[in-house]
Parts: C-alpha cells; structure tokens; sequence
C-alpha cells in the first residue's frame, strides 16, 4: 500500500495548461475518484501519476519517494484502461500472465498470482478462452486481473467501464468497489459520470477547466457543494438554480423570483443579510421539492407555482418539469401524484434544504 501525494501539480502542453495547481494527499488504501466534465484535466492527471505523461510543474510522490522522473514500469503502479487491450491470440490465463513473464517472475510465482486474482474476480473458469470469446463484462474482469496480478502499490482506473452497457456497468461498479476494499490497494479512478464517482469513492476529486474545485467525500460534496458548478455536477438530476434577488423583511432572508417569494432558514438567512437587494442564485434539489398535497413538506412561504411541461414517471418516484416564468424547474415526486402535462401545480420548497450561490466570479456558495 501506499499513500500519493500530488504537490502543486502542472502540465502544460505548449500554450494550453491542461492541469493547474493540483494538490491532493491520499490515505493508504483509499479509493478516490476524479470527475469532471470532458477535456476538464483528469485523463492527463491520472497518466501524470501512471508516468505516461511528464509533470510540467510540481512533485508527485508515491510513498515517501519522489517518482517525477521514475518510469513507469518502476511505480509499483497497475492501470485498467476503457479499452482493456487484451492480446486477441493469447488466452485469459496468457493475457494475465504476460506482465508477469515480461518482469521475470518465477513461473509457479505466476501461476499462483493467476489463479488466486481469478479466484477473486470469479474468473477461473475462463482461463483457457481467448478475448473474442469473452463477454464485455468478462473482458473488463480480465483487464482487473491482469492489474491485480502485478500486486501493485496503486491501481489507476481510466473510464475502465465506458464501453459497457448500462446494467454490467452497474454490475462491475459493485466488482470494483468490493475488490479494491479486499484487497486494500491505494485506487485512483477517473470517470465522467457523477453516479459512479458518487458510489465508488471515499473521496472524489471534483475538476474543471484543468482546476481542482473541490475534494471532499461523497455525502459532504452533495450537502454542501462549494460552488454553483459542483452543486450542479453532483446529484441526478441535477440541483435547480433560479435567479433571485434576496430581501431582507423582518429579520428573515426572502429569495424573491419572479412570481415567488421563499422564505429562507435562519442559518442560511443570516448568511444572505449582507445581500439584501442584491441577485444571487438560488438552488433547489428535485428531491427536495414536493407537489402540493402529495408531500410531507409543509407549506409557508415556501411556494413556486408552475406549469408542468414533461411527467417522467420512473415507478417510485415522478419527474415533474415544470415551467416558472420561463424557466424549467424539476421536482422529484411521489410516484402515485397525479399529475399531467398542462397542469398548473404549487411545487413546495424544502426550505432547510435550500442553497444560495452568488451570479459573479466562481458562483461561490453562500453560507
Ligand atoms: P475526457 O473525459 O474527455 O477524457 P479529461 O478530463 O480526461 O477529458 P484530458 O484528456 O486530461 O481531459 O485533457 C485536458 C486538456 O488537455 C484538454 O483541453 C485537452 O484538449 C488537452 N490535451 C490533452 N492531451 C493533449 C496533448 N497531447 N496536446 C495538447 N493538448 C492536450
């Protein structure tokens, strides 16, 4: 095992600065993930760790060793890739073994470390088959094999589940996050997709534009996102975000839309007294907005009224997007709410769950 430490990490390429000022210290044995948007920076990051890539600026250590200019093959790295790279002429146990032969490791050495990693990843019974005669899902086991067979310190993920379809991708995800808590390896794993990084790491590495804009646990990323683009990126579907201007009445905080006025919450109101009559955004998560008569959110000043436009019904719950004064909102629903396209519908805010953002600079949250 072993702790990474990225220290005020750059790449450059020519004019484009595709990473800026990266800073990260893992726990031994953790399982972070970087996600971001595409071009964002992770792909570079994850090869600048892996070697594949020289670090422009900046320290990279594994362990206590400084390894900016070790090659890869001296990083007691393994990396899964998306497109796993087997060797079509050569069988499961051959793709598996190969690294190993390359390194010279005694042939009963390999022939152990084979057998047990396709003992873990329920893959023995395919040792003699040849990549084509392989389902995806089985493919990407092997890509995990050929990397758990190298006992590596750090195992680094790159989209390793991008070609699967919907449900083996779900499948593999709970593969992946059950191997790498058995077997302990320090993991990075990059993806595009908020739901995987949600249930995948222990922390998650928010980027954009090359930057790092936050890094914090899954549940401290979702309740309280540091900026406007990560409160959007993080959630499904995503948090709303309505244009308001705050009034201070009374000793309360008001967001005031058009058409709406919405209380906010002591704690978050005395966060906005130094707004008051100034814009800010106002952020709502669908889930954290009933229909009238079909929630237990009561109702205050707590009421936007809208007109449903698409009811997306998904069994257990409802989505309802709904126009206010030309704006979407989604609300997420009781299954069972009756309601139709064309309805005029009075969507009650969860106001305990209420986020603000300012509208200039890097939308910072407020509060
Ligand atoms: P994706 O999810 O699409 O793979 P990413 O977040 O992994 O995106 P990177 O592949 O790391 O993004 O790319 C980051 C930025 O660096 C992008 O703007 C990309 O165009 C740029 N970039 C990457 N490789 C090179 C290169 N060899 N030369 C010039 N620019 C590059």
């Amino acid at each position: 095992m072993a702790k990474i430490r990225l220290e005020h990490i750059y790449k450059r390429y020519g004019k484009v600065t595709a990473v800026k000022d990266f800073n990260l210290e893992t726990e031994d044995g953790e399982f972070v993930v970087f996600v971001g948007p595409s071009g964002c920076g992770k792909t570079t990051t994850l090869r600048m760790i892996a070697g594949l890539e020289d670090i422009t600026e900046g320290k990279l250590y594994i362990g206590d060793r400084l390894v900016n200019d070790v090659p890869p093959k001296d990083r007691d790295i393994a990396m899964v890739f998306q497109n796993y790279a087997l060797y079509p002429h050569m069988n499961v146990y051959e793709n598996m073994a190969f690294g190993l032969r390359l390194r010279r490791v005694p042939r009963d050495e390999i022939d152990r470390r084979v057998k047990e990693a396709a003992r873990i990843i329920k893959i023995d019974h395919l040792l003699n088959r040849k990549p084509r005669e392989l389902s995806g899902g089985q493919r990407q086991r092997v890509a995990m094999g050929r990397a758990i067979v190298r006992e590596p310190k750090v195992f680094l993920f790159d989209e390793p589940l991008s070609n699967l379809d919907a449900k083996l991708r779900v499948e593999m995800r709970a593969e992946i996050s059950k191997l790498q808590r058995r077997l302990g390896v320090t993991t990075i794993y990059v993806t595009h997709d908020q739901v995987e990084a949600m249930t995948l790491g222990q922390r998650i590495v928010v980027m954009k534009d090359g930057e790092v804009l936050q890094v914090d646990t899954p549940l401290n990323l979702y309740d309280f996102p540091e900026t406007k683009f990560v409160a959007g990126f993080i959630g499904s579907p995503s948090m709303n975000f309505i244009r308001t201007r705050v009034q201070v009445e009374g000793g309360n905080a008001y967001f005031v839309g058009e058409g709406f006025k919405v209380k906010a919450n002591q704690t978050l109101g005395a966060s906005l007294m130094p707004y008051n009559g100034k814009e800010v955004w106002m952020g709502i998560r669908p889930e954290h907005i009933g229909l009238k008569g079909w929630t237990t959110v009561p109702e205050g000043e707590n009421v936007i009224k809208g007109r449903v436009e698409v009811v997306e019904p998904l069994g257990a719950d409802t989505e309802v997007h709904a126009d206010v004064a030309g704006h979407m909102m989604t609300a997420k629903v009781d299954g069972h709410a009756l309601v139709r396209t064309g309805d005029t519908v009075e969507l009650l805010v969860d106001t305990s769950k209420l986020h603000a953002f300012e509208v200039e600079g890097n939308e910072k949250a407020i509060g």
